[in-house]
């Protein structure tokens, strides 16, 4: 391993720690110095192992994090991570759970790694990635992207909705809400990734939260580039790519340059080590 190559895992692991302790002693809660290590330890862990070749290395971040997000802070801890908790603690005016995770992951982390919250920690990717479709079988859709703006207003409406009616019990509407606003998550997406061939359907056409993710993604510190002198257009990368990002151009107006999840698949695929 190239010894620069260290600053990158170190790098990631002091941006979260950093967090961790602002947040800590800001918000005087240990929690947030807890949570944030951990992700950031796994994050590094993970990078490490990503750069000594080791191809499990992603899933396992994902897994950690994911695993920890949906069934700790969940389901055990009762915080709703989804979008409608962001829109109700948002709404509440309080800086807490869901906001701070959608400010540190969704808003402002995707200018310094994209969307490396799709590739790395998202808890329903963790399982469509499991699905048999890995490379897609179909050709991007570029109507069905739209509804995403569906499911984004969805999310918004509902919950607009439970202020404005002043619906009571709104932390157990929240809780229930999570569960099965997931269940629907993974029914769909798995049906989606059958009946598209592509495992990555539902991030495509209906996640809301890319409604977040993409815009600040296009500015992304964090990018995969490619070596033009290296690149014999081969076009492996291409076709190994869940996301259908042309990663061979290095502007940032590149082919679904925005959907990128930074799952290295295209580097791992390069013959000339050209990513
Ligand atoms: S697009 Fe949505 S479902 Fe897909 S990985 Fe990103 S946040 Fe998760
Ligand atoms: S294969 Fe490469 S271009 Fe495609 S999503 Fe993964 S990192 Fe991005
Ligand atoms: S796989 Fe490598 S060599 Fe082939 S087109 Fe992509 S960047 Fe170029």
């Amino acid at each position: 391993m190239k010894r620069q190559r260290w600053y990158i895992p170190v790098g990631f692991w002091l941006i979260f720690e950093s967090i961790a302790v602002i947040l800590w002693l800001t918000k005087e809660q240990v929690f947030y110095l807890f949570n944030f290590s951990y992700i950031g330890t796994v994050l590094a862990v993970g990078l490490l192992l990503f750069q000594m070749n080791n191809r499990y290395a992603r899933h396992m971040v994902q897994l950690l994090v994911g695993l920890y997000m949906l069934v700790y802070l969940g389901l055990i801890c009762g915080e709703n991570m989804q979008i409608e908790g962001f829109w109700y603690y948002l709404f509440t005016g309080v800086f807490e759970a869901a906001t701070i995770h959608y400010a540190v992951a969704k808003i402002f982390g995707p200018l310094v790694f994209g969307r490396g919250w799709c590739g790395y920690a998202c808890w329903t990717a963790m399982v469509l990635d499991f699905l048999p479709y890995k490379i897609p079988q179909t050709s991007r859709n570029k109507k069905w992207e739209k509804l995403r703006y569906v499911t984004f207003g969805i999310s918004l409406i509902f919950v607009a909705s439970l202020f404005l009616l002043q619906v009571g019990h709104l932390e157990r509407i929240m809780f229930w809400s999570f569960v099965i606003g997931n269940i629907l998550y993974y029914v769909i997406g798995i049906t989606l990734a059958f009946l598209f061939k592509d495992n990555r359907a539902f991030c495509k056409y209906l996640c809301p939260i890319t409604v977040f993710l993409k815009p600040a993604s296009y500015f992304s510190l964090v990018r995969v580039k490619c070596n033009v002198e290296k690149c014999i257009s081969c076009g492996k990368c291409k076709r190994v790519c869940p996301m259908d990002v042309d990663i061979t151009d290095n502007s940032r107006k590149r082919k679904n340059g925005t959907e990128c999840i930074l799952c290295m698949e295209c580097v791992k695929a390069c013959p000339r080590k050209a990513l």
